[in-house]
């Protein structure tokens, strides 16, 4: 991005404007412990922001069987980090519809965020992944470089902007007149804001997401986000024929999909329109359109698939595709079927890297296995299914009470291990006991309506980074002892094993 655009940007007194509770949500979301009290404290200054966090947890997105009756709930529901990307969408939301500038360029860049948003969400749900809330706001937020372009250049972006502006034409124009565009503009935006890297990078990739220098591991989002984005295009444009063939044809070269998986998308997309209007306040687009665009796209999809692809073209989606499928596989292989947490296979290899740095640099790290009580009294008074419902429930619990870095794995059978990269003894203590109570605390209901409490014994070993532990079986073994020694003293508690035992 050139200088002057750089500084028009950085003096313009109208950018858009982030609130003080999205500025302390971003906030909440650096530190080491977030917690949910602290999370609903910081809601509760935005009533708007905490009723439509309620709303969404109650909503067939988070089917459940349970109402959520207040903002403590709904985070259980949705996930502490899913609950901190919601909130800071619905308070960003709000900067996006509130922000200076023509209320045109406004609602067009607002109904395409609403549209990306949904369809990066509903890509990223198809394709098993598991960051949807991110995805949503990614997609969100790719386009806020057009406000900000506007309040920054009035003028000389005014001019560019016709409405509804093709999005590929207001591209070439932004190149033509300003040697960069809005998605640069947007990322530039977005860092000012400190958010979160993998926002800007989503707008800086939202158009040409190949050239982009990044991670493996951040290239999907960045993808979803583009792809996502020709989905709005096909939604509000006025040529639904050639945006159906551009979306055709980006959806296979950058996310390898194939025609059936468009169509799918396209199929359940608008059916989850009316709620987005409901929950955002605004109309999108009106039913029998959207239907009319998906009938229209389907025809061109059809047509599109008769003729031959060229052939660079096939080559470049059949790579893309091994490169998926081999990705799908490693993700299903080291992930347990029941309850979608690792399973032992990662946690082996995982626990062999972090074990191997630890030793190297000398920090900390910490290993805990948990095993049910009485878990077969559960089978065996309340039925198989609901032990099932039990374990899949334990398993997001204690994923949504610790943080990205550490690792928690379903070993086997009612037993599941947490690993703490870099914690000490002390930290152990306290991530252990909160773990043991929100289990305890969990009430269960069987099919008959009687209800009952699920506890778990736990084993943990500190390892302080020394050199005197030679390897992981040691760890594991010292672990496995205390867990018996803790199942031995009476169970629901926590016992740590000694490496030297
Ligand atoms: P303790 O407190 O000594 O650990 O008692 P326990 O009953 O939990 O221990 P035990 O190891 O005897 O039994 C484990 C039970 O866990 C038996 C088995 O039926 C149940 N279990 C293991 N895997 C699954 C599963 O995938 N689904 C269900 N529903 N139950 C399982
Ligand atoms: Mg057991
Ligand atoms: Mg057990």
């Amino acid at each position: 991005m050139d200088a002057d655009i750089r500084e028009a940007l950085q003096y313009c007194p109208n950018l858009p404007s982030m609130s003080d509770v999205a500025m302390g949500i971003v906030e909440l979301g650096r530190e080491t412990e977030v917690n949910t009290s602290g999370l609903a404290a910081l809601l509760s200054r935005d009533p708007a922001v905490a009723s439509r966090m309620l709303r969404v947890s109650n909503s067939p997105l988070y089917a459940q069987r349970r109402r959520s009756r207040n903002l403590q709930q709904a985070v259980s529901v949705i996930g502490l980090n899913g609950a901190l990307t919601l909130a800071l969408t619905f308070s960003l939301a709000d900067s996006l519809r509130q922000a200076p500038g023509s209320a045109r360029t406004i609602d067009y860049v607002w109904r395409r965020a609403l549209v990306s948003a949904a369809a990066s969400r509903e890509l990223g749900a198809m394709l098993g992944r598991r960051d949807l809330e991110e995805l949503f706001l990614a997609g969100l937020l790719q386009d806020i470089g057009i406000l900000a372009l506007e309040a920054a250049l009035p003028e000389r972006y005014g001019k560019l902007l016709v409405v509804p502006p093709a999005h590929d034409h207001l591209l070439e124009l932004e190149a033509e007149t300003l040697g960069c565009d809005h998605g640069e503009a947007g990322a530039w935006l977005m860092r000012y804001w400190c958010l979160p890297e993998y926002l800007p990078l989503a707008a800086q990739g939202s158009h040409d997401p190949l050239g982009m220098d990044v991670a493996d591991s951040e290239r999907f989002q960045l993808h979803c986000v583009a792809v996502a984005g020709r989905v709005a295009d096909l939604f509000l444009g006025v040529d639904h024929g050639a945006d159906a063939a551009m979306l055709a044809d980006r959806a296979s070269r950058w996310l390898a999909l194939e025609r059936g998986e468009v169509e799918a998308l396209l199929d359940r997309l608008p059916s989850g329109f009316p709620e987005l209007e409901r929950l955002f306040e605004t109309r999108i687009i009106s039913h029998r359109r959207a239907a009319g665009v998906v009938d229209q796209a389907r025809e061109v999809l059809a047509m599109r698939s008769l003729q031959l692809l060229d052939h660079a073209g096939e080559q470049h989606r059949r790579s893309a595709e091994l490169e998926r499928n081999t990705r799908l596989w490693r993700e299903t292989a080291s992930r347990d079927p029941l309850t979608g947490i690792h399973n032992r296979r990662y946690l082996d290899e995982r626990l062999e890297t972090e074990f191997a740095r630890a030793r190297e640099h000398g920090w900390p790290l910490v290993i805990g296995f948990l095993d049910l009580d009485y878990f077969k009294v559960v089978n065996d008074r309340y039925g198989h299914p609901v032990g099932d419902s039990v374990l899949m429930h334990i398993a997001g619990l204690l994923t949504r009470h610790l943080r990205d870095g550490d690792c928690v794995a379903r070993y086997g059978g009612e037993e599941f291990v947490v690993m703490l990269p870099g914690a000490d003894r002390e930290a152990a203590e306290a991530v252990f006991e909160r773990l043991r109570t929100a289990l305890a605390e969990e009430v269960y209901t069987g099919e008959d309506g009687r209800t009952f409490h699920v506890t778990a014994s736990i084993g943990v070993v500190a390892y302080s980074g020394d050199d005197s532990v030679l390897s992981t079986a040691a760890l594991v073994r010292a672990a496995d002892r205390a867990l018996y020694r803790a199942k031995e003293h009476g169970r629901n508690q926590i016992t740590f094993g000694e490496l030297d035992d």
